[in-house]
């Protein structure tokens, strides 16, 4: 598989889903980082959020309304965090673009 994202998108690889549209993946990060963390993804392939923007906002738009769908889901009225990594020094570890939902619990700023 080329791009792990794209093969989950495309419903090859299996993930813990919690919402779908036909644009559209919300699905379980494997390595958690607070009680809930959802990544967001289109399931067309853009590299990072930049990629995303520049080519095709209006699917942008989606993907940061997709994030408030999750946290209504997962019951995050107290607070959470939305968060992209751009390229190495970003901390991008999966070059398809992704939000990460975290919330839970009480969560530290700055990050390292
Ligand atoms: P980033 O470092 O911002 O690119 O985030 C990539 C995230 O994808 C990390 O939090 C990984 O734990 C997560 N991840 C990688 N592969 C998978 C997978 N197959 N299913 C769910 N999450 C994954």
């Amino acid at each position: 598989v080329d791009c792990i994202f794209c093969a989950i998108g495309r419903g090859e690889i299996p993930a813990n889903a919690v919402f779908e549209s036909d644009e559209i993946v919300a699905f379980r990060d494997l390595d958690p980082q607070a009680p809930t963390h959802v990544l967001v993804i289109p399931k067309e392939h853009f590299q990072d959020v930049a990629d995303l923007s520049e080519r095709n906002p209006q699917l942008a738009a989606k993907l940061l309304a997709a994030t408030t769908t999750v946290a209504e889901l997962e019951g995050l009225a107290d607070g959470y965090r939305v968060v992209t990594n751009l390229g190495a020094d970003g901390g991008q570890s999966v070059w398809h673009v992704h939000f990460h939902v975290l919330g839970g619990r009480s969560l530290q700023w700055p990050p390292g």
